[in-house]
This record gives C-alpha cells, sequence and structure tokens, in this order.
C-alpha cells in the first residue's frame, strides 16, 4: 500500500456555501461537486487543485466530528487525504503493521468514494485518511 498521490486535504468550515466563495472566486478553482455524507454528518463541497483537490467540510449535525472539531479548534484544516487503490486492502496492511486505525473497514465517503481514517495517534496527530475513488476520479 503505497499511496499515489494527495488525494485531497480536508478543511472544516461553519458554511460551505461562505467558505466557498474563496476558493472559487478569489483562488478561481473549478467546483467539481457538492454532496452529503450521511455517514458522517457533513455537507461537502469539491475543488480541483491540479491533480488534487480540496474538500471543504460543514458539519450537519451538531454531533458530527466536525461539529466537535470546529468547536475545539474553530475553521482551518482537519485531514490530509492519500490516494490508494484498494482501501480495504490498505487497511488491512497497516492493521498487520500494529497501525492505530479509526476505521477497520472502508466506508463511505463524499461523492461515491470509499474512505478509511488512521488513527492520529499513529500518525504524529495528523488526521489521515485514505482515499479510493470512485465518482471523483480524476481523468
Ligand atoms: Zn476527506
Amino acid at each position: 500500500m503505497v499511496p499515489s498521490k494527495i488525494d485531497h486535504i480536508g478543511i472544516a468550515v461553519e458554511n460551505v456555501e461562505k467558505a466557498s466563495v474563496f476558493y472559487r472566486d478569489v483562488l478561481g478553482l473549478e467546483l467539481i461537486g457538492t454532496d452529503e455524507v450521511p455517514s458522517q454528518k457533513v455537507k461537502v463541497a469539491m475543488f480541483r487543485i491540479g491533480e488534487s483537490r480540496i474538500e471543504l467540510l460543514e458539519p450537519t449535525s451538531p454531533d458530527s466530528s466536525i461539529a466537535v472539531f470546529l468547536e475545539k479548534r474553530g475553521p482551518g484544516i482537519h485531514h490530509i487525504a492519500y490516494s490508494v487503490h484498494d482501501v480495504n486492502g490498505a487497511v488491512t496492511e497497516l492493521i498487520e503493521k500494529e497501525v492505530k486505525m479509526i476505521d477497520k473497514e472502508g466506508r463511505p465517503g463524499a461523492g461515491g468514494s470509499k474512505i478509511a481514517f488512521i488513527h492520529p495517534k499513529a500518525s504524529g496527530r495528523v488526521l489521515t485518511e485514505l482515499c479510493q475513488h470512485q465518482v471523483f476520479h480524476n481523468p
């Protein structure tokens, strides 16, 4: 499991529409799409930046992990996501290496992707996501 690139950087925001102004109008990035991920209780906007993306995350419920993050630290960088070919295979490999995982198997992410989070204790407190693409795959 060697990740092929930085898939995206996840940024916690209070409001996706308001935060999009900077990425769309100031930086001029292309909005790829928006999505709601019920399992994570977030609303997502994805912007293309070369081969990577910027993922804006707005909580849809006070018990969303993004709501908890915003309350503790305010808006800002939430996680870094690496592109992997096979998320479940990567998770199995990491568990074999005794890496502490938040997810023991892939779960649905934005835009039909499959994702799993590595525990920040295993990654120097940088929340790290593994991401396998379907819909948001870059050509
Ligand atoms: Zn993400």
